[in-house]
């Protein structure tokens, strides 16, 4: 394998992002290869037997088993550090095997942990479910307020876990306040960017610690695998991620991460382009439908905040029906070209109700609580011609007599 420029850091850390995104982290083969090469090996075999005794004591590098490393995987979290602005980054098999590896990793019984009340369903099931039968208590706090995390800090207290925006309430954490209440008391933040995708916002700029990623979403963006990341320091990811990982091996495939190296090399126009359809259909929504969530819109009370925080508002939106769940089934009934799905971050537009789908695994009372009403649904705006979809989200509102 021949290093290319993109494994140079004190090359690639003077690249700005869309070159980062195409050349960041590739490594070439004998056959100089322009596309990366996708090594769909699980193991490795040595000259001499010194080799691999040297690589299990961490006194060679070079591969063991792809469970720990994989030419392709590696190509991977190397470009998804260059755009994350992250000393390190580790693939995951998926977005949930990267926040369950993200927290598990560094919690112990007895820890706490403050998470925010609006998140992904699992994401609200690892906290509330998996987590205390583990001894790890936490406490639940209304993400938009500041004051709120503060006041949550118990002695103990070792994470921070948040979303921004939060699937699928869109409520926004404002990254630098709560970032650095945490860094002020010595607890890691560890931020779920999976609506935004580095493309639209860079939490490390704000403070975080690690930065956890589905990149089944925005960075696949074309759903086709599932795959997840988690980024950090040299230090937490040698120390903390790497010796949980290599044991309890929520690996991603080789195949996965070679599929998500070519969605990265068009995330930026993706992300920025579904952006700018997400806001013109949302603009459009906004006049027929009683509550629309959706950052980029200047009636979202966070709207100064995400301005500053994020690139763009991202291709995301909720809005909420009176009629309940039988009016927000019946708009889904009534879409002709916008799909019924739960996925996000697609190049098609997906939408879903939320209540009986994503966040159906959380207890109907916190599911309320969060702000997911009976009669929201949530939609990922792809790239077709916005047109087409505002033609589409007419007929269904008229069917549903909107
Ligand atoms: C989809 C999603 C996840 C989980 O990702 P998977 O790849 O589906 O496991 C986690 N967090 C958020 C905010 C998500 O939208």
């Amino acid at each position: 394998m021949k290093r290319t420029a993109g494994q140079d850091r004190s090359l690639t850390q003077r690249w700005r992002p869309a070159t980062r995104a195409v050349r960041g982290g590739t490594w070439r083969s004998e056959w100089g290869e322009t596309s990366e090469a996708l090594f769909l090996t699980s193991g490795y075999s040595y000259e001499d037997a010194a080799t691999p005794a040297a690589r299990f004591a961490g006194e060679a590098p070079g591969m063991t088993y792809s469970r720990t490393q994989n030419p392709s995987v590696a190509m991977l979290e190397e470009r998804i550090a260059l755009l994350e602005g992250a000393e390190a980054c580790r693939a995951q098999a998926s977005g949930m095997a990267a926040m369950t590896a993200a927290l598990l990793c560094q919690l112990s019984c007895g820890d706490h942990l403050v998470a925010a009340r609006a998140a992904f369903g699992p994401c609200r099931w690892l906290v509330d479910n998996l987590l205390p039968r583990f001894g790890i208590e936490r406490t639940i706090v209304d993400a938009r307020d500041n004051a709120a995390w503060e006041a949550a800090i118990q002695p103990n207290t070792k994470v921070f876990f948040f979303e921004t925006p939060a699937n699928p309430t869109l409520d926004l954490v404002d990254l630098e306040a709560v970032c650095g209440i945490a860094r002020a008391h010595g607890i890691t933040t560890v931020v779920d960017n999976a609506f935004c995708s580095p493309a639209l916002q860079r939490p490390m700029e704000f403070g975080a610690d690690v930065v956890a990623y589905a990149a089944t979403k925005l960075m696949d963006g074309q759903g086709r695998v599932l795959a997840g990341a988690v980024c950090g320091t040299n230090e937490f990811v040698t120390t903390k991620l790497l010796p949980f990982q290599r044991n309890t091996g929520p690996t991603l495939s080789p195949f996965s991460a070679w599929v998500v190296l070519k969605g990265l090399e068009t995330l930026d126009l993706r992300a920025h382009k579904q952006s700018e359809t997400a806001l013109e259909v949302a603009r459009f929504l906004e006049a027929r439908v009683p509550r629309m969530l959706y950052p980029g819109l200047e009636s979202h009370p966070q709207f100064a905040l995400a301005q500053k925080q994020m690139a763009a508002p991202g291709c995301i939106f909720s809005f909420v029906l009176d009629g309940g769940r039988a009016q927000a089934h019946a708009f889904l009934d009534a879409l002709e070209l916008i799909d019924i799905s739960n996925n996000i971050g697609d190049t098609r537009s997906l939408m879903c109700h939320p209540a009986s789908t994503t966040h159906s695994s959380v207890a109907p009372e916190a599911r309320e609580a969060m702000g997911v009403a009976e009669g929201m649904l949530r939609m990922s705006a792809g790239l077709e011609d916005p047109e087409d979809l505002i033609d589409d989200l007419d007929r269904a509102l008229r069917a549903v007599g909107l």
